[in-house]
């Protein structure tokens, strides 16, 4: 008796119809395989966030990762020695990072992907505690960058940034989290203010302040950020604190399509350049990571994408590797840079806030943003290299444009230009509810950064 296994046997007899049941099976075996790549890397983004409250936590989560794949770090304030095939990373501030990855063969060519650690928040002010009618104690803050207000309200918040303290007559910076539900700013009732779903002017100095607790409580706020940073309060010379949304991150949607998540803009971005930065196979150029804080207060700090920062750490680099300040230069006209910060997507309730022709959508790959005024320094020529990039990743790409009549956001890209005059591309990911404490982005879309990152630092 012949044995013909079954599939010989079907091919035999329906030769066509096997290799076409068999390509589609492949097919949808590959969709689930991506499919489960995009959950994976949005699950991977939610904690990378969790971990990173404030810019000076999400260049702590970097370092700490970088610093396990073997970036070596380096101190401004030191001498740099580098090799060919090294890897490193350098901070300033605590709150901005650059990690360079430099091939065997060192070549001159710097490929650099920017985006920003910061994100719109409230800092907790001086003597932040405010006793009312001997009730309550709320927290005296202002506001950091543009924020929508109306979303901080009736949500738990807590508090994280960096205190700076006295140890032994040591003066040390330290990392702090209150981590848990500590703060809330209640809303007034709709029957104190009956016109409120009318429009509301919020003022930030009466309305924004968080209630913290009971006058008279013993648990008072130095007492409780003492704890969380485990000091002494009497220790504790100065603080940069700021509030954040304890609401935690969600994939959701009718086909978990949307993901959703405190400072999307602009750690998304940040994420996917430093996981391109680990995945890519950096050989032909020397890869460049840079996280700038302060661009939502317009950057013009030192750690900020007006300073000196990259211009420098690229300068070391330079040196570093024996070279003149004429290879420096002749680098750079050499190099290419990717500015990377979120997008506005089309918004499903105002549909007339965006170009007519140009309408970026979640989940339908990474945006390239043009501007005539050069708030986005996309050029025909930059915006052309990038596609490329796109197409060679196999990832999506789509473009924004702000309406006419509207002007729009700023960015990294133009800034970081007058510092360092490298052909540069503005691109981000496709988000709704932008500086919101909760912004909503598609779920496909990091990864398509990442691959996009990957194929950029080879
Ligand atoms: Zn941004």
């Amino acid at each position: 008796m012949v044995h013909l296994s079954c599939s010989l046997f079907y091919n035999l007899v329906f030769p066509l119809r096997y290799s076409e049941f068999y390509r589609i099976m492949e097919r949808s075996q590959k969709i689930k395989e991506q499919q489960d790549m995009y959950y994976e890397t949005a699950e991977k983004l939610l904690t990378f966030i969790r971990k990173s409250p404030t810019a000076f936590h999400a260049v702590d989560t970097m370092k700490n990762i970088l610093a396990e794949q073997g970036f070596q770090e380096l101190f401004e304030k030191d001498y740099w020695k580098l090799i060919p095939g090294g890897q490193y990373m350098v901070t300033r501030n605590n709150s901005a990072l650059i990690a360079f990855s430099i091939p065997e063969n060192a070549p001159r060519r710097f490929h650099i992907m920017a985006s920003h650690s910061d994100s719109p928040t409230f800092k907790i002010k001086e003597n932040p505690e405010i006793t009312v009618e001997k009730a309550y104690v709320k927290l005296n803050v202002e506001k950091y960058g543009g924020m929508l207000m109306s979303p901080w309200f009736d949500r738990p918040l807590s508090v994280a940034g960096r205190v700076i303290v006295s140890e032994k007559g040591e003066i040390k910076e330290k990392l702090v989290d209150i981590d848990r539900d500590l703060l809330m700013i209640p809303s007034l009732a709709i029957h104190m203010n009956r016109e409120v779903n009318s429009g509301y002017a919020y003022n930030p100095q009466k309305d924004l302040l968080p209630l913290y607790g009971t006058a008279g409580t013993e648990e008072t706020f130095g007492k409780t950020l003492a704890e969380a940073a485990g000091v002494r309060e009497e220790d504790i010379l100065s603080h940069d604190l700021f509030l954040y949304s304890r609401t935690r991150g969600a994939v959701w949607g009718a086909e978990k399509e949307f993901v959703s998540a405190g400072r999307l803009d602009d750690l998304q971005c940040a994420f996917a350049s430093m996981e391109g930065l680990l995945s890519g196979e950096k050989k032909k150029s020397i890869a460049v990571h840079c996280v700038m804080d302060n661009e939502e207060v317009g950057s013009g700090t030192k750690q900020g994408a007006a300073s000196t920062f990259l211009k420098d750490t690229l300068l070391r680099i330079n040196s570093g590797l024996g070279r003149t300040y004429e290879e420096y230069l002749m680098s750079l006209a050499d190099s290419f840079m990717i500015s990377a910060d979120n997008a506005h997507a089309l918004h499903p309730n105002y549909t007339d806030m965006t170009d007519p022709v140009n309408r970026p959508l979640l989940n339908k790959g990474i945006v390239i943003k043009y501007n005539a005024n050069q708030k986005y320094c996309t050029d025909a020529v930059s915006a052309a290299i990038f596609k490329d990039i796109c197409t060679r990743a196999e990832v999506p790409f789509q473009t924004f444009v702000n309406r006419s009549d509207m002007a729009g956001g700023s960015t990294l890209g133009n800034i970081s230009n007058t510092q360092v005059p490298v052909n540069t591309v503005d691109i981000g990911l496709p988000q709704l509810a932008m500086h919101s404490p909760y912004e909503t982005a598609g779920v496909k879309d990091t990864y398509s950064l990442i691959k996009a990152a990957e194929l950029f630092f080879e």
